[in-house]
């Protein structure tokens, strides 16, 4: 069976819209997916950011339990009691950090941070305590400076492993290549160098306590970590980028320099120097302690602002990556209901319309004809467009032109002999009247068969009609297609002919009556019969009234002539 034309105009269109809806699938889901991996990685970047902000604050808390550890050990007897309560207490807060930071790492899914804790840095740790417990325990006159320094380097071990673990996170990180990269090689070098700028003051302090002569092996590493110091202090100037140079982080570089690299590491210089050269040292080992810590803060200020500004960076990252993702998809999700809008639209505004307006053509078409619904649904179903119900209307009215046509010549034409009848005589008479002096050269003549009632009853009527249609053929035969030949009743012919003289009108005649003279007939028994014309010729009247007059009046000249004659 035929599908419905509209039926496949609205498949052909769903397919259409499906190829554009598919495009856009194809466009937008990769971008919709690379925008969401992009926001994910963002997420990932803030949440380890945020971790690794959590451990280089453990770091530093670690790596400053050295202080309250160094005033306990280095002070007097009136404050050892009060310095020893602050280091238990600040040991206590650095436990509690401890636990936080492993269950955080925890729960973002690190592998292996909670057994190195358990299996590294809480050990170290708890030997580094255990040294300085040792230490303080001792009475005052049994204390030296070496198992003070000992103590000392035991509490950088348990630095050490801290800073091991940043490290791990930061190789753990899946976004140490991403956009943030150089924020976690700049915590790692600060906390670094928080680290390098304790160690400066901590080589010496044993010894500025006791007030004793600094061994080579001290000096060389306090000179070391000096060296070391200025090093990362290059490196920050060097990775720290351009565009997060803020004006906050030049006044914290600032100060870094000017209070630790340019005020605080000359304070050791200078205890160096007096060591070296036997002089007192300008400062106690607890007020060597304070000096230097101020200075220390520097640093520690600086890292923070760096580990904030990397969690902020990466946060605003974040929220752009989420903002993108989102647009995109939101715009993905226009373009397509944009596009199945379009659909719905055109098929109810547009196509539906013109499947209505091609129906109403065909049926149009067949609004002549008696055909019942049935076969116009038939017929709209064949006609596929638009175009084609034209086409076929076209035709349809064509045909019924042809039609109206041919009603119109039978109405004016003469049944027996095909040549013209009264009606169309008058209209000619009518359209000639209208123009002026149009019969001053006209030729009328009127042509009569003789005697016609004796063939009628001679040879039969049959025979009678066969005559009537051989004397109009012979005399459409002698004029132009132009010119005019009417059966006016009975036997009697008019021929019209135009801008014809009367000479030559009378030769016209007498050929046609020659002509109908040769003509030989035949009736039912077989007889055979010749007729014969007379024909009266008229040229130029007034009017048509007064050329028939002339022309009548000819004829019945040539009727009284004896017939078989041509007058005028
Ligand atoms: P005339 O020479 O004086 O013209 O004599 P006529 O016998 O021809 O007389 P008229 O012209 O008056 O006669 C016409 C006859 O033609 C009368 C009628 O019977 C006959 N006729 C008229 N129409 C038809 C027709 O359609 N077929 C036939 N067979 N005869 C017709
Ligand atoms: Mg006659």
């Amino acid at each position: 069976m035929l599908k419905s034309h509209s039926e496949q105009i609205g498949r052909r269109l769903f397919v259409f819209v499906m190829i554009i809806v598919l495009s856009i699938l194809c466009i937008s889901i990769p971008l919709v997916i690379s925008h969401y991996r992009e926001y994910q990685k963002s997420q990932t970047a803030l949440i380890e950011i945020e971790n690794l902000r959590a451990v280089a604050a453990l770091a530093n808390r670690i790596s400053r339990e050295r202080g309250p550890a160094n005033m306990a050990m280095s002070s007097s007897q009136e404050e050892f009691e009060k310095n020893k309560q602050a280091l238990i207490e600040y040991r206590a807060g650095v436990d509690e950090q401890i636990k936080v930071s492993i269950h955080r790492l925890d729960q973002s899914g690190y592998d292996g941070l909670e057994e190195y804790v358990a299996q590294y840095l809480n050990p170290k740790l708890a030997e580094g305590r255990k040294q300085v417990d040792h230490y303080i325990s001792l009475p005052f006159a049994e204390r030296t400076p070496e198992a003070l320094d000992q103590a000392i380097l035991t509490m950088f071990n348990a630095w050490d492993s801290s800073h091991d673990l940043l490290k791990k996170l930061v190789m753990q990180s899946k976004s140490k290549d991403s956009s943030m990269g150089h924020y976690y090689t700049m915590i790692l070098v600060l906390a670094d160098l928080r680290d390098q700028a304790g160690r400066v003051a901590s080589n010496v302090t044993a010894h500025v306590t006791f007030q004793q002569p600094l061994p080579s092996d001290n000096i060389a590493r306090a000179l070391q970590t000096q060296k070391q110091v200025r090093y990362l202090w290059d490196l920050v100037n060097t990775i720290q980028p351009e565009r997060h140079r803020t004006a906050e982080f030049a006044r914290l570089h600032q100060e870094v320099k000017t209070q630790f690299i340019d005020q605080g590491l000359p304070i050791i210089m200078r205890l160096i120097d007096e060591s070296r050269k036997g002089q007192p040292y300008f400062l106690s080992g607890t007020e060597l302690s304070v000096a230097v810590s101020g200075k220390f803060l520097t640093v520690i200020d600086l890292q923070d602002y760096l580990l904030n500004k990397s969690v902020e960076i990466a946060k605003s990252e974040k929220d752009a990556n989420q903002l993108n993702f989102l647009l995109t998809l939101i715009v993905s999700l226009i373009s397509l209901l944009a596009a199945l809008f379009t659909m719905i639209y055109v098929q109810r505004k547009v196509i539906s319309p013109l499947i209505m307006v091609r129906d109403k053509l065909v049926e149009l078409s067949y609004a002549n004809a008696l055909v019942d619904s049935n076969f116009i649904e038939d017929q709209q179903k064949q006609v596929h467009s638009l175009h084609e119900a034209m086409q076929k209307l076209q035709k349809m009215l064509h045909q019924r032109d042809e039609f109206e046509f041919e009603l119109k010549n039978i109405a004016n034409t003469d049944k027996l002999t095909g040549v013209s009848n009264r009606f169309a005589l008058e209209a000619y008479t009518k359209l000639m009247e209208a123009q002026p002096n149009k019969f001053t050269q006209t030729c009328l003549m009127i042509v009569d068969i003789d005697y016609f009632k004796q063939v009628n009853d001679q040879y039969g009527h049959v025979a009678g009609d066969q005559v009537i249609q051989q004397v109009a053929n012979c005399l459409s035969h002698n004029v132009r297609s132009t010119d005019l030949v009417v059966r006016f009743g009975g036997d009697e012919f008019l021929v019209l002919i135009e801008n014809l003289d009367l000479e030559h009108g009378l030769r016209a005649a007498e050929k046609m009556r020659k002509g109908i003279g040769d003509l030989q007939f035949t009736d039912e028994q077989g007889q055979s019969f010749t007729v014969s014309i007379s024909v009266g010729v008229a040229v130029g009247a007034d009017s048509w009234k007064a050329l028939f007059a002339k022309a009548d009046q000819a004829l019945f000249r040539a009727k009284a002539q004896g017939r078989n004659s041509v007058s005028s």
